[in-house]
């Protein structure tokens, strides 16, 4: 496999606008990384450790990402996900990504959300992912 620019069709101002690629360049704030990825913790949590995984080449969703960045991408939220699950007090995990904005993903770059969960934290956390649509998330009061 050819060697991968870390820009998207040439579009540089975007590189240098880019959160996730200004702090992948300064190294600081990593919580893990691997040849192709890393993780970060998101600056506006949603619970203690939410962390975001995600490749080091700027590419704007994450079915745009060659195989061996899925592979490595997956591979250390794989990691990043068994770490949360074991921090103190952690009962559960929810893992996912905003893949274009009519799914929610407000940053242009490519990341997968992992975000610790613990008893309490709502009322009632039945559908975890499936409330993106709030209609239809209850399925069990369907039933
Ligand atoms: P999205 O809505 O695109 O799936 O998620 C974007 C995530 O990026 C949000 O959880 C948001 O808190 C986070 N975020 C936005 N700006 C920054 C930033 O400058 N640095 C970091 N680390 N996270 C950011
Ligand atoms: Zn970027």
């Amino acid at each position: 496999m050819g060697q991968k620019s870390v820009f998207v069709r040439g579009d540089t101002s975007r590189v240098n606008d880019c959160p996730f690629c200004q702090r992948i360049a300064s190294g600081r704030e990593l919580s893990s990384t691997t040849a192709l990825s890393a993780a970060l913790i998101d600056i506006y949590p949603v619970s203690e450790d939410h962390t975001l995984v995600v490749p080091r080449r700027h590419v704007a969703r994450v079915e745009d990402l060659e195989d061996d960045e899925w592979s490595d991408l997956f591979g250390l939220v794989r990691d990043i996900t068994r770490k949360v699950a074991a921090g103190d007090g952690v009962d559960g995990v929810n893992v996912g990504f905003n893949s274009g904005a009519a799914a929610g993903q407000t940053v242009d770059h490519a990341h997968i959300h992992v975000i610790p969960r613990v008893f309490g934290d709502v009322d009632d956390p039945r559908g975890g992912v499936r409330w993106v649509l709030p209609e239809s998330a209850d399925y069990w009061s369907q039933k």
